[in-house]
């Protein structure tokens, strides 16, 4: 590809609304261009980095036997209303209504179709294990938009569905998947760990995220470093080092705390450690009031206490709520006869404590020496708390380090959920109807290109990983008015492009701009043809060199097969 031809506007200095490195090289490069919020048109050079990650996607689900097919983006709410997540989704829908008034919306993922197509078309076991998959546009209309590619409100996934039988046939699915998920990554350049993760509004148990480390990430991850043990934040576990020695319990007492809003207030008041407080929150769950105790060193993981709490929606009660349903404000709160709740629940710090500070059910009193069971109830323990960092993993019992991450891709074992409910059944080998049993996986394309270039950032540029950068060769001839240069640099392309994607760098310009706009193409390997070219020698430096390398003809031919080969 000639460059005076390609379609590549670079700028020197990205919009100021750029956070993230990645989307200012995107930007910059003239990979992507912002059309409205969240959504991009890719860019001729963008465009190839899409294709090739999707190549590697095709290639790799081949191996695996999953087809590759296409849904529409367009779809009725009926199939949404059927599985019961028209209006669960939320505001993140994309909906429309066509000129009948009907109501539709804009596939933010397609769980609901493949169940439907399955329904209608698979009926035996025989037609079993079974996965699809497609590469498509996804709609989201995300809160906030942000980091270029990172979080689009359009967007590329790959996502696949596997339909099984049984439970084992499902295991090996999620497996083969796994497997093909962590070569996907491998190859696109992009170092992941996967990790135990939440599974959201789909569903599902078993779940493992690809986190991809980076500076930007909007996630955090738990791992140790064995590498034995990698959770999302939101569902990782840790153990508890705490130990209070045992004491008699001793008469409970109600002392004024006056302006103790926070633990640390309250602990410098009464002159007492964190430990020795234990916090009662209310949550709202669905419509449940549910009470939440926890030890006063620890924080409440509304994830894990959602799950415990089986409830669609859960969150802390405002401050209306919490005064007219205790009677109490903030602080105050606390569980000695608290009728009013529905439920207690306790995190399993609160166990084994003694003589602790609870809230005494009035603002700006605390019951001191309160002890379970004798002065308060707890109808169930669990872990709810939020780990620290440092904390023993649960597995190997070494402490946790945080990373701070990009979600990059998510597989699930579904179940029967959709198919349950949207009747979606097979005969078995006894001719008895049983609900398909299904899995799900996707990776955010799009989003992945942005971890590759986060993983990837060099000084000026980006060192693309080689099977997924743009081209694989570039080369810059320095002086286009040059006869001697312009043959070599001609005679390398028509070589080099036999085998490999090649940019020829053709423009009439200074050679400091065709530099600056080399070090956003990020080519694997650049070639300078310049002063040298009638003596058949070129420069060559790939994006992490510091300095270019003088090399013969000869010595280029093996240094791009070694390279590249
Ligand atoms: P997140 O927590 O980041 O919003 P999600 O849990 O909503 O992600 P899934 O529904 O599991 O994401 O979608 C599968 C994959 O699609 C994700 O792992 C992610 O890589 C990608 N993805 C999700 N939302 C976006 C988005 N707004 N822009 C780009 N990629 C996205
Ligand atoms: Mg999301």
């Amino acid at each position: 590809m000639r460059q005076s031809k390609f379609f590549m506007p670079t700028l020197k200095e990205a919009p100021s609304d750029a956070v993230a490195e990645s989307h200012k090289l995107m930007i910059r490069g003239g990979y992507i261009r912002q059309v409205t919020a969240g959504v991009y048109a890719y860019l001729p050079l963008g465009y190839r980095v899409l294709r090739k990650a999707e190549g590697i996607i095709e290639d790799e689900m081949e191996k695996i036997n999953v087809p590759e097919m296409i849904m529409p983006h367009l779809l009725p709410a009926t199939l949404w209303q059927e599985s019961g997540r028209y209006k669960k989704y939320g505001a993140e829908m994309f909906k429309l209504k066509d000129r009948h008034g009907r109501e539709s919306l804009l596939g933010p993922t397609h769980e609901e179709t493949f169940t439907e197509i399955i329904a209608k078309n698979l009926k035996s076991y025989k037609q079993m294990p079974l996965a699809l998959y497609q590469i498509q546009t996804k709609f989201r209309d995300e809160n906030r938009p942000r980091f270029g590619l990172l979080r689009g409100r359009e967007f590329v996934m790959l996502d696949g569905y596997s339909f099984a039988a049984t439970r084992d046939q499902l295991d090996e699915q999620f497996d083969d998947q796994k497997s093909a998920y962590k070569r996907i990554f491998k190859r696109a350049g992009v170092t992941v760990h996967p990790v135990i993760a939440d599974s959201g509004t789909m569903g599902g148990k078993n779940s493992t995220e690809f986190q991809a480390p980076a500076a930007i990430g909007e996630d955090t991850i738990a791992t140790n470093e064995k590498g034995t043990y990698a959770a999302n934040l939101e569902m990782a576990k840790s153990i508890d080092t705490f130990k209070q020695e045992p004491e008699d319990a001793k008469e409970l007492t109600k002392v004024a705390t006056p302006d103790c809003d926070t633990i640390e207030k309250l602990a410098k008041f009464l002159n007492v450690p964190a430990t020795r407080i234990v916090k009662s929150i209310l949550y709202i769950a669905d419509d449940q009031k549910v009470l939440v105790l926890i030890r006063g060193d620890k924080q409440i993981n509304e994830v894990k206490l959602g799950h415990v709490l089986d409830a669609d929606e859960v969150h802390e009660a405002d401050t209306a709520d919490l005064k007219e349903i205790t009677g109490s404000e903030k602080g105050g709160v606390g569980p000695v006869n608290a009728d009013w709740a529905d439920k207690i629940i306790a995190d399993e710090t609160v166990k084994n404590l003694y003589n602790v500070v609870v809230g005494a059910g009035e603002t700006d009193y605390q019951f001191e020496n309160a002890n379970l069971d004798r002065d308060f109830k707890v109808d169930e323990f669990a872990d709810i708390r939020t780990a620290n960092e440092g904390e023993p993993d649960p597995v190997d019992h070494l402490p946790l380090k945080f990373t701070t991450s990009i979600e990059v891709g998510h597989i699930f074992k579904l179940g029967t959920y959709y198919t349950k409910t949207m009747g979606a059944d097979f005969l078995d080998q006894n001719g008895k109807a049983k609900p398909v049993i299904m899995g799900s996986y996707g990776i955010g394309v799009t989003r992945m290109l942005s971890a590759a270039v986060e993983q990837h950032l060099t000084e000026h540029g980006v060192a693309w990983p080689k099977e997924i950068a743009p081209f694989a060769i570039h080369i810059v001839q320095m002086k286009m008015n040059k006869e001697d240069q312009t043959e070599l640099a001609e005679k390398l392309e028509k070589k080099f492009s036999e085998k490999y994607d090649v940019l020829y760098d053709d423009r009439k310009e200074r050679a400091g701009v065709k530099f600056a706009d080399a070090d956003l193409v990020g080519a694997p390997i650049r070639i300078t043809v310049g002063k040298k070219a009638a003596d058949g020698i070129v420069e060559v430096k790939r994006p992490t060199d510091d300095k270019a390398t003088e090399m013969s003809i000869d010595e280029l031919d093996k240094f791009v097969n070694q390279e590249l080969g």
